[in-house]
């Protein structure tokens, strides 16, 4: 089912989340630890991000550095497909631009379709480890804006290959993705301002996004704010907040260079009084179970945790709150 029929077909507030693919090592057993727990809550769908491949440097013996290719968490479809098999879930796989051309994108959309996925979170990716911004692989897009565009024609039945493919425009639209896209209640790091971004996210809308996740937020004031801004530029599909709680002193700063997005004072100031792990955890997963108490308050229908490959602190926060 797809995930804006979930939403709108839910009797109460819905619980979703994301998992990371393991680093690679690990097998699927690992996966089935991580949800086992989690699925007792009943999430109507998982999202499973993609990590495209990174680049390193080995030394060499005579001084000099090798570049190498590595793949640290691959897996996203196959886990994905393990994921229905298993439990009966929708699975959200993550598609991105980087290091995509049209042509692979558009296989991968075979697969999936194959797969019986027609849900999908479409983004751009981020730039490189060691590059200063992002590239598009050659003949791929720059934009997650650009790969909405080509999961909606292939909804549409237009392929890129027309040579090799017997099909009817009009008569057979085989493929119908649900599609879900990024929202920053802070603005996206590289956006110039919220304006700008605002305008980009509505474009996104407009080419077929039929939803929103947001951005993780520790401020609610942040997500409201956006929400309001949203309904008033016309961009009316839901809007799911994202949510992650700190779980260490680190991320107070991490978070902040990485995401772009602020930690309240007050939050930041209780982490700062302690250097207990167990007590970092814990203040992160009680400013999350408030913040969700909030939102649920507020009547949103559904919300979304980063479970960052820690689902227990997820678990606590979901416990108290559905
Ligand atoms: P875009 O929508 O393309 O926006 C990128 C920037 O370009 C923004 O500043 C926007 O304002 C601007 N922009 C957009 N369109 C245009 C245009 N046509 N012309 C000029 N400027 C434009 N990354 C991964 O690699 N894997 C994942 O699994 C993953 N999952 C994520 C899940 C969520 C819920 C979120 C919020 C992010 C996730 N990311 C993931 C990170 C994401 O890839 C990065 O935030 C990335 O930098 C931007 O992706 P986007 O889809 O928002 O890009």
């Amino acid at each position: 089912m797809k995930v804006i029929d979930h939403i709108s077909k839910a009797k109460k507030i819905l619980f979703s989340f994301e998992i990371l693919p393991p680093l690679k090592g690990k097998n699927i057993k690992y996966i089935f630890d991580t949800l086992n727990p989690l699925m007792e809550f009943n999430p109507p769908f998982i999202d499973v991000t993609y990590h495209r491949e990174e680049f390193i440097y080995v030394e060499k013996g005579n001084g000099l550095l090798q570049r190498k290719k590595i793949s640290r968490r691959p897996g996203t479809v196959g886990i994905c497909a393990a994921i229905m098999n298993k439990y009966k879930v929708d699975a959200v796989p993550h598609l991105i631009c980087g290091g995509f051309n049209k042509y692979m994108t558009e296989n991968a959309l075979i697969d999936l379709n194959f797969l019986g996925i027609d849900n999908l979170l479409v983004l751009r990716g981020d730039p490189l480890k060691y590059e200063d911004k992002f590239f598009a692989k050659k003949n791929g897009h720059k934009y997650a804006l650009d790969l909405v565009k080509q999961v909606n024609n292939i909804n549409l039945g237009k392929y890129l290959d027309k040579n090799f493919i017997n099909y009817d425009e009009k008569n057979n639209p085989i493929f119908d993705f649900c599609i879900g896209v990024a929202g920053y209640p802070e603005k996206h790091l590289e956006s110039p301002n919220i304006e700008s971004d605002l305008f980009f996210l509505k474009k996104k809308v407009e080419a077929g996004a039929d939803y929103i996740v947001t951005q993780m937020f520790f401020d609610n004031k942040k997500y409201f704010t956006f929400v309001n801004r949203c309904r008033l530029e016309g961009i009316s599909v839901p809007i799911i907040p994202g949510i992650k709680p700190i779980s260490s002193k680190q991320q107070l700063t991490t978070l902040p260079s990485k995401f772009y997005l602020s930690i309240p004072n007050e939050l930041v100031k209780e982490v700062e009084k302690t250097n207990n792990k167990k007590n970092i955890f814990h203040i992160g997963i009680e400013w999350a179970i408030h913040q969700s108490q909030e939102l649920k308050k507020s009547g949103v229908k559904i919300i979304h945790y980063y479970t960052m490959d820690k689902p227990e602190n997820i678990y606590k926060i979901v416990q108290s709150i559905f």
